[in-house]
């Protein structure tokens, strides 16, 4: 049976969205850089809602203490590569998308080059050497960037549009802080497994908005949330004249 004219009929329906946000979102190519817990959460749903091809990025392997976050994965993924035990789960389960596995540390002119090919990046990666090396080359391929984030009871996201002049990620965050606990992954401060996924979900939302022709939410915000509180909110930010990444490059498409 042909379930195809089904499969995204809520999104047919749905205000501002409908059949030409769902066909958008159909032509469009995501890169995600880490499928952990966030990343994982987030290309799930990328996948499910109909993006038509996505690029996963990660050189990490399973390991034991992700399982409890990271249901993507199971106990036969252990020592695999994320990146490609996330792409052969994500191609067997959604036969529409196109999906490519990029399980390396990417030099910075092949991480641009990445970029370049793609609609919009999601970060999903736990550490801010990585953030600032995606801002950059988002910044400098004027490639929408969604930067999602979970660390103990915390989560964190924002959404850089390099052609809107709203500032960067390293507007928000002028340098890297080690105090910071969305600095060093979640091995010191631990994660609360179910809040990966509302970052991933969160993060996800707003991608696919974005690539089916909505507006971003937290352009130039930040949305912070703490779980423990349960008080969410958002600080704006501005771009940052003095900027090293946003301030000096002029976008190209
Ligand atoms: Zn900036």
């Amino acid at each position: 049976m042909n379930t195809a004219p089904l499969r995204y009929a809520r999104h047919h329906v749905l205000e501002s969205f409908g059949e030409e946000g769902q066909a958008r979102l159909g032509a469009a190519r995501v890169l995600v850089v880490g499928v952990g817990g966030v990343g994982g959460a987030a290309v799930l749903y990328l996948a499910s809602s109909g993006v038509g091809a996505l690029v996963l990025n990660d050189f990490d392997t399973v390991d034991v203490t992700n399982l409890p976050r990271q249901p993507l994965y199971d106990e036969e993924d252990l020592g695999m590569r994320k990146a490609e035990a996330a792409a052969r789960r994500l191609a067997a389960r959604y036969p529409h998308l196109a999906v490519e596995a990029l399980p390396l540390r990417l030099d910075p002119s092949a991480f641009a080059r990445a970029v370049r090919a793609v609609d919009l990046v999601l970060d999903a990666s736990d550490n801010f050497p990585t953030r600032f090396a995606v801002n950059a080359a988002c910044v400098g391929a004027g490639r929408p960037l969604v930067v999602a984030a979970a660390q103990a009871y915390e989560v964190q996201i924002t959404t850089v549009d390099p052609r809107s002049g709203a500032g960067c990620y390293r507007c928000l965050f002028a340098e890297e802080s080690p105090e910071d606990a969305f600095g060093d992954g979640c091995r010191r401060t631990g994660v609360l497994a179910p809040l990966v996924a509302v970052a991933g979900g969160l993060a996800a939302s707003e991608a696919v908005r974005l690539l089916a022709g909505q507006d971003a939410a937290w352009r130039g915000r930040l949305l912070h949330g703490d779980v423990r509180t349960g008080r969410f909110g958002t600080t704006r930010y501005r771009a940052d004249p003095a900027c090293p990444v946003c301030a000096a490059v002029e976008t190209r498409g």
